[in-house]
């Protein structure tokens, strides 16, 4: 099979690497990054937003299908442009991706589903949204720009007076291209993610994971796009995991179908365990980054069947993960990550190509012999092993051989696991 990739991260070489499993696929990724060609992968250089030049492209190679990484495309109705032409696509449509785009769809949804989630009200004016946080919220609380913020658009506030500062900016309108804000209550508890193929009212959920936000150890400092993640995720239980297949996934994709939304692709729940139970923080209408780099290694069974079968509606019997030991995989981000990254080398391509663990690259780019930086997440580094600390040593171990200069890394991925 010829099959298309978008998007250009770490999660988008993470599904390349899983699809070039199986021999008999060719795999393109519109516009990957230099890092990705080092495994055989074949870069072209389209942007995920240029929908004409994707679909000629997907034309004129004959290519057989395409999978969609980040939310933009999606939400912006990549799905919907490419079936207009008769090509296969993997993900959902512009309507059915709004689960992502849109935080007050998404909320109606679960309320009309029952499913758990923090308590919210959305506010479009700020003299009503300073009453409100006046009078009846209680602090710590959550503030959230509706649409999409690339993970940037949360604020959880300490006290009224932050709070009325990020809601003026907010509704302001300029910050996040939105002037609807939702402010939901604080949720404090275990966060984990379960994501499923979703195939319209079918769905196989896949093994939990657990991402690592923070910047700095300890969970310390500003949200990143994630500095690494395990998965399974030891400190939640099977039965955990069960109740929330039971009271989060299965309601929400079966709501969504009697709402007369088809909706075809990875669906991610971002879960939290409270102590009244598991709460959704939010949904996501396609694969997490960095969650898809460690749960992908353990997937045994052949991903582009499961995705020709699903985009034919075909029943899959099994799908079939490693049950023996955890995935780690810890991001090497730019210095300076998030707020002002510095760029430089980052070493060698020999070194990376001897790595003897596997690299899933985000912003890189080659320069003569050396990869430089190109992005605040540079690249994640992961390995399988038994235990928690013997995939820390590994992965640090390595991590170290590589050119410090420029990056940064968290030693505490998977400290939850513990
Ligand atoms: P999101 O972009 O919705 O995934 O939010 C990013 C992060 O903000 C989450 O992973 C949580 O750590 C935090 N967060 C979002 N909503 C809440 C909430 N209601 N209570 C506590 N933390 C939250």
């Amino acid at each position: 099979m010829k099959i298309l990739v978008v998007g250009s991260g770490a999660r988008e070489d993470a599904i390349c690497k899983s699809l070039l499993k199986n021999d008999d696929n060719t795999v393109f990724c519109a516009p990957g990054n230099d890092g990705m060609k080092l495994s055989g992968i074949k870069t072209i250089s389209i942007n995920e937003d240029e929908f004409d030049h994707l679909t000629n492209f997907v034309q004129t190679n004959n290519i057989d299908y395409t999978i969609v990484g980040p939310e933009e495309p999606l939400v912006n109705g990549i799905v919907d442009f490419f079936k207009e032409r008769k090509l296969k696509i993997f993900g959902p449509n512009k309507l059915a991706a709004q689960v992502e785009g849109s935080k007050t769809f998404t909320k109606k949804v679960m309320a009309d589903a029952n499913i758990p989630t923090a308590k919210y009200r959305e506010f479009t004016d700020l003299e009503s949204a300073v009453e409100y946080l006046t009078v009846e919220a209680s602090f710590p609380t959550v503030i959230k720009a509706d649409g999409l913020a690339a993970g940037k658009g949360v604020y959880i506030v300490q006290d009224l007076n932050e709070a009325l500062e990020v809601v003026s900016e907010l509704l302001d309108g300029h910050k996040f291209n939105t002037k609807r804000v939702v402010i939901e209550e604080y949720l404090d508890g275990e966060e984990f993610s379960l994501m499923a193929f979703v195939d319209h009212k079918r769905f196989y959920p896949m093994p939990l994971a657990q991402d690592y936000k923070k910047i700095f150890e300890g969970d310390k400092g500003p949200n990143t796009g994630g500095m690494g993640a395990v998965c399974p995720v030891n400190n939640i239980s099977d039965d955990i995991r069960q109740m929330a297949i039971d009271q989060v996934l299965k309601p929400f994709v079966h709501q969504l179908y009697q709402e007369g939304i088809k909706y075809t692709g990875i669906l991610y729940a971002g879960l939290i365990l409270t102590k009244d139970g598991i709460k959704v923080i939010e949904f996501n209408a396609r694969f997490g980054d960095p969650e898809t780099e460690v749960v992908l290694p353990r997937l045994k069974s052949d991903l582009s069947d499961i995705f020709v079968k699903i985009l034919n509606h075909k029943k899959i019997a099994e799908i079939n993960w490693e049950t023996k030991g955890l995935n780690l995989g810890v991001f090497a981000v730019s210095k300076g990550y998030p707020q002002q990254p510095i760029f430089g080398s980052l070493g060698k391509v020999a070194d990376f190509k001897n790595c003897p663990l596997t690299i899933n690259f985000a912003g890189v780019r080659k320069q003569d012999d050396e990869l430089i930086s190109n992005g605040g997440r540079l690249y994640l580094m992961q390995t399988r092993a038994d235990s928690l600390s013997h995939a820390q040593a590994d992965i640090y171990q390595n991590l170290q051989r590589m050119n410090q200069e420029n990056i940064f890394y968290r030693r505490d991925i998977g400290k939850n696991s513990i």
